[in-house]
C-alpha cells in the first residue's frame, strides 16, 4: 500500500497508474474509519476498479467557526492498518499546509443543491466540500469515486459539480451502513455518552416510522415527514435542526402525494450534530 502525502506525489502516482490502463477508484474520507467507510471500498471494487485509492483529510474549509474541526477524531495509525487489511492500493494523506498554501484563493461553489438542509445550517460547508473534492479529483485522477448516501446532500453537490465542470468521473452512491439498532455509523458517534447514544436512535427510528407508513400505502409527504420529525421532537435529549421531504434526484422540496421521496433529518444530541436519511420508493 503506497502512502502519498503531497499533491505532487499523488499526481505522479496517478499518472503512472493511468498509463497502465488501471481503473482507478477513489474513496474520499476524513478518517477515523468505520464499517461505513469500508463498505465504500467494496462498492468501488464492485464497480470494476482494480486500483483503489482512499484519501484521509480533515478539511478545515468545510467546518464553520465554532464547529468540531479541532476535536474531530483522528487515528492515522489505526486507519492505515484498516486500509492495509482492505487491500487498497494507495492512501492519499495530504497535510493542510500542502492543500491550502498561504496564497490559497480559489473555491468551487455549487449553487442550487447546496442551499437548504445542511447548507443553511452550516454556511460555507458545501463550498468547502466541493473545493476539496475537486482538489482530490485533480490529484488522484480517478475513473470512479464512491460517496455514501449517508451524506445525501453532499452526494448531490458532488454529482452537480462533476456534471457542470466536466470532470468525466463516474460518481457512485453507496447505501448507509447502520449499527444493529439502526443508528447510522458516523465518526462523530464517538462523541456520544451512553445516554446520548440511546437517544441518537431517534433519527433512524423516525425515518423507519416514515418508511413503515409508506409501506402501508401512505403517500402524503407531510404525513411521512411529520412521523420522522415527531419522533425526534419527542426525544428529550435531541434538538431537531430539520426534517424535510425532498425529491431523491433534484433535492427539490416535495409536498402533497409522492411516489418517491427522500426524507432527510438533522438533529443535535448534546453538542453532537447527526444526520440521517431514507429514500422511499
Ligand atoms: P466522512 O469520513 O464522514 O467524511 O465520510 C467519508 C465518506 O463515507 C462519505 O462519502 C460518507 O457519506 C461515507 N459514510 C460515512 N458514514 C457512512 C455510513 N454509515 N454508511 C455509508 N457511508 C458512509
Amino acid at each position: 500500500m503506497d502512502i502519498l502525502r503531497t499533491p505532487e506525489q499523488m499526481r505522479d502516482w496517478a499518472d503512472a497508474h493511468r498509463v497502465t490502463r488501471d481503473r482507478i477508484g477513489l474513496v474520499p474520507t476524513m478518517g477515523y474509519l468505520h464499517e461505513g467507510h469500508l463498505s465504500l471500498l467494496r462498492v468501488a471494487a464492485e464497480c470494476g476498479c482494480d486500483t483503489i485509492v482512499a484519501s484521509i483529510f480533515v478539511n478545515p474549509s468545510q467546518f464553520s467557526y465554532g464547529e468540531d474541526y479541532e476535536s474531530y477524531p483522528r487515528s492515522e495509525e489505526n486507519d492505515l492498518a484498516m486500509l492495509r487489511k482492505a487491500e487498497v492500493s494507495a492512501v492519499y494523506l495530504p497535510s493542510v499546509k500542502n492543500m491550502y498554501t498561504n496564497l490559497y484563493q480559489t473555491h468551487v461553489e455549487v449553487e442550487k443543491v447546496s442551499k437548504g438542509l445542511c447548507g443553511d445550517q452550516r454556511p460555507g460547508h458545501f463550498r468547502g466540500v466541493a473545493t476539496v473534492v475537486a482538489k482530490l479529483f485533480l490529484a488522484v485522477k480517478p475513473h470512479v469515486a464512491v460517496f455514501g448516501e449517508k451524506d445525501y446532500q453532499q452526494l448531490a453537490v458532488v454529482r452537480a459539480m462533476v456534471r457542470d465542470l466536466d470532470f468525466g468521473i463516474k460518481i457512485v452512491g453507496a447505501p448507509i451502513i447502520r449499527e444493529y439498532d439502526g443508528l447510522a455509523l458516523s465518526s462523530r458517534n464517538i462523541y456520544l455518552d451512553r445516554e446520548q447514544r440511546a437517544a441518537a436512535r431517534c433519527l433512524s427510528r423516525g425515518l423507519f416510522k416514515a418508511k413503515a407508513l409508506f409501506e402501508r400505502g401512505i403517500r402524503k409527504a407531510m404525513v411521512l415527514v411529520s412521523a420522522a420529525q415527531q419522533t425526534i421532537e419527542d426525544e428529550p435529549l435531541a434538538t431537531l435542526e430539520y426534517a424535510e421531504g425532498r425529491d431523491p434526484v433534484t433535492l427539490k422540496l416535495r409536498y402533497g402525494a409522492v411516489d418517491t421521496i427522500t426524507i432527510l433529518v438533522a438533529a443535535k444530541i448534546g453538542s453532537t450534530r447527526l444526520i440521517d436519511n431514507v429514500t422511499l420508493k
